[in-house]
């Protein structure tokens, strides 16, 4: 007899955005294998599992991805709940889907438990609506992020097609950044928000615009970086008193004249 793995979102950091079926589920765990991003309070919920840190931290100690995999179906026929913690949500960038194959490939059941992505931890932290009703009807969630033997990604046409874009893993290579944007026809005017630690008491928020993105970048990060771009992001001219928007007439209203 087999255990279930469940695939969590542990939000994008504070301990407290997890949701209450995560919690329980952390509550009721035998083992937990989690990301180096999640919170430590919040592994400490599975307080009567064996917790295995499974780093994937940008430049630091990392397992391969197929060591997880494995270790996710041995775990499940040795225990009856088996927690794969992620950051954010688990599918969103989370490579929820190498280990979703793995686990049915073995005949293992697994579920999956959203979580609060980064894109949203960060657009909580600025007060900025990722949508904005007029303005802002498409979102591209998108990483320059292209794994060793993957074949070139297309993101930034997707970014530049999108009214607004939302780059994961991308505050080490914002050169790139920039220049695969702009030659997919995004204006270097572009207004620009990098959200670090969003969620966490270390929250930073900067604002800049598609040029400026690399110096901003260069001034010093301390931690995940979530890289926002649309003309909602422009920066508020003071904290108390942000930007008001230019909204088009909604069609609804146009349509009833
Ligand atoms: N599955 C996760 C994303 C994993 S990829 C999710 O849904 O959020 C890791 C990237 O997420 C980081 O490189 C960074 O771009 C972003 N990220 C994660 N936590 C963050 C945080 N607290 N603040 C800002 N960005 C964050």
């Amino acid at each position: 007899m087999t255990g279930t793995v469940y695939l969590v979102g542990a939000g994008p950091g504070a301990p407290d955005l997890l949701t209450l079926r995560a919690a329980k589920l952390l509550g009721e765990a035998d083992v937990v294998l989690h990301d180096a991003l999640v919170h430590p309070d919040t592994v400490a919920l599975a307080a009567r599992a064996e917790k295995i840190a499974v780093g994937k931290r940008c430049g630091r100690h990392s397992t391969a991805q197929q060591f997880i995999n494995k270790r996710l179906v041995d775990a499940a026929r040795r225990h009856r709940v088996v927690v794969r913690l992620k950051g954010g949500d688990p599918m969103l960038f989370g490579r929820a889907q190498e280990e979703i194959d793995a686990l049915a490939k073995a005949g293992i059941a697994f579920e999956v438990v959203p979580g609060v992505t980064a894109a949203l931890g960060a657009c909580a932290e600025l007060g900025i609506s990722l949508t904005q009703r007029g303005l802002v009807r498409s979102i591209a969630f998108a990483t320059p992020r292209v794994g060793a033997g993957e074949r070139p990604s297309d993101w930034a046409q997707s970014v530049a097609a999108a009214d607004a874009g939302a780059i994961y893993m991308g505050s080490g290579q914002a050169e790139a950044i920039v220049a695969a944007l702009l030659a997919a026809g995004k204006s270097a005017a572009t207004p620009v928000a990098v959200v670090e630690n969003a969620s966490l008491p270390t929250a930073q928020v900067r604002y800049t615009t598609l040029s400026g993105l690399p110096k901003l970048v260069a001034s010093g990060s301390t931690g995940p970086a979530l890289i926002l771009l649309g003309a909602q992001f422009r920066a508020p001219v003071s904290t108390t008193d942000r930007a008001p928007m230019q909204l088009e007439p909604a069609p609804c209203h146009a349509a009833s004249r």
